[in-house]
């Protein structure tokens, strides 16, 4: 079945319902979440389930994480108008886009490692008017220090501790927020506050499964 501009808007306005009565969520996020155009992200192809509460394939190998956890994400971080955020794995940026929405497009730096997805993931950006957001093609543990320091950093892929650079790059009092390895193959949400000695006041938040950080 082929859909129409109609027939996602309806969608989309259902998942947002749904996650508004499932998920403990604030309405600047259900906004942000009501903002963004998911079916332009996802690859042609997968555009049927762009509203499915669902992962979904973008091409190397990768996945856009399920709206909840985006929407979940964003409610951890605390996001508010004109904080600078850092992503780690732009994927195809969706959750750049939403947290955009959020923050303004000009205050989102995002890091992916395969150039391809970079490219892909600039040109939807400028086609769904989230074109300021900046991102470059390289190895996100390192960050981006040039823009630092950061209100918040988060990872959109699974590592086994925030990378030092990363917490170096977020201010006193600012939030780290990512999926982390803990023990066996399991992954757990972990926001960290930075407090003024550099250390974290961490918090794990349930299990989560994202793709590794290379
Ligand atoms: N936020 C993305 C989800 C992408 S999945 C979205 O909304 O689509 C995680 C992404 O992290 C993948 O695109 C993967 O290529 C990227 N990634 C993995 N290791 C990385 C690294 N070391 N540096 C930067 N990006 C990385």
């Amino acid at each position: 079945m082929v859909r129409g501009a109609m027939d996602f808007d309806r969608e989309h306005e259902q998942l947002v319902r749904r996650l508004e009565t499932q998920r403990e969520l604030s309405d600047p996020t259900l906004d942000a979440m009501r903002a963004v155009p998911r079916h332009e992200f996802v690859p042609e192809s997968k555009r049927s389930g762009a509203y499915d509460d669902s992962p979904l394939p973008i091409g190397e190998g990768q996945t856009i994480s399920a709206p909840h956890m985006v929407a979940i994400m964003v409610e951890l971080l605390e996001l508010r108008a004109g904080d600078e955020v850092l992503e780690i794995g732009t994927g195809c940026g969706y959750h750049a886009a939403v947290t955009a929405a959020l923050v303004g497009a000009e205050n989102v730096y995002s890091v992916e490692y395969h150039d391809s997805l970079a490219e892909r993931a600039r040109e939807t950006l400028d086609r769904t008017g989230y074109g300021e957001i900046s991102v470059r093609s390289g190895d996100g543990r390192e960050g981006w220090p040039a823009h630092a320091p950061y209100d918040r950093a988060y990872l959109t892929c699974a590592a086994d501790t925030f990378p030092q650079p990363l917490r170096e790059q977020v201010r006193t009092e600012g939030v780290l927020l990512g999926p982390l390895r803990s023990g066996g193959r399991g992954q757990k949400l972990v926001r960290g506050s930075v407090r003024a000695d550099g250390t974290l006041d961490r918090e794990t938040h349930g299990r989560v499964r994202f793709v590794p950080l290379r």
